[in-house]
């Protein structure tokens, strides 16, 4: 998909509306955790002797190159950690960009997450994408060919990006000790089950990020967890997806 959009025109629209936001009202926290514990002398993450799941919501964001942050934000700028993610090493940063779609349909104030990344990427809810008119697909995190693209403003220029529009799928980030405690490796798959009152639901279909360095935390879009009132939930839980039947159905 190529965005037509006159960007010179795009820039002068929309950046004192930038300025305007980000001198005004915050976004909420892209990390919204539902269970909390304190760490202790245990595995990454762990609570009393065992896993303490965390099912976080990630807001619409976007990851940028080196590059793309000077271009946005002036030259010998870098991203400015602002809150801390659950995660170590990864923050959101003080800065947010405008997006821009086809049609001129916009997204303001979307939060730039760090560290910088060697492809810059836009992840958006399905809402998101519907509201700014592109098409993007499900895509693991760093899965961008053949993806659409978009144009990012910032307070001093813009960013023409030719694809890196994906609807995050959902995942799960688990060190080894989380990934032996539930008899899972990296790629498999895994069930969410979510407990929250007229409106549970349970997710298929989560994928297993391993990492040495990794706490366990599952990652949802803002659909998914307004899907099931994720700040409301009394239970959630997650295991192996469970096998398919031995009759074939
Ligand atoms: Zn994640």
């Amino acid at each position: 998909m190529s965005t037509t959009v006159d960007r010179a025109q795009i820039e002068a629209l929309v950046r004192s509306a930038i300025r305007q936001a980000q001198s005004g009202s915050s976004q909420p926290s892209p990390s919204a955790p539902v269970l909390s514990g304190a760490p202790g002398g245990e595995p990454l993450g762990w609570v009393n002797g065992k896993p303490n799941l965390r099912v976080s919501i990630s807001a619409r964001h976007c990851h940028l190159t080196d590059e793309h942050v000077e271009i946005l934000f002036g030259r010998g700028s870098v991203l400015e950690p602002d809150k801390d993610l659950y995660q170590d090493g990864f923050y959101a940063a003080k800065q947010t960009v405008m997006v821009v779609g086809p049609r001129r349909r916009m997204l303001p104030n979307v939060r730039v997450l760090g560290p910088t990344r060697p492809a810059s990427q836009l992840e958006l809810a399905f809402t998101d994408s519907i509201s700014l008119g592109i098409d993007a697909p499900v895509r693991h995190s760093g899965k961008i060919e053949g993806t659409p693209g978009c144009v990012l403003v910032g307070p001093a220029g813009s960013v023409q990006l030719d694809q890196g529009v994906i609807r995050a799928a959902r995942h799960v980030h688990m060190n080894d000790h989380d990934a032996a405690f539930y008899g899972v490796s990296n790629g498999d798959m895994m069930q969410l089950v979510i407990k929250s009152k007229d409106c549970s639901v349970i997710f298929d279909d989560v994928l297993v990020r391993e990492d040495k360095a990794a706490k366990l935390e599952v990652h949802i879009d803002t659909d998914e967890g307004n899907a099931c009132n994720l700040d409301a939930a009394t239970e959630v839980t997650i295991q192996p997806m469970p096998k398919p039947c031995a009759c074939g159905h």
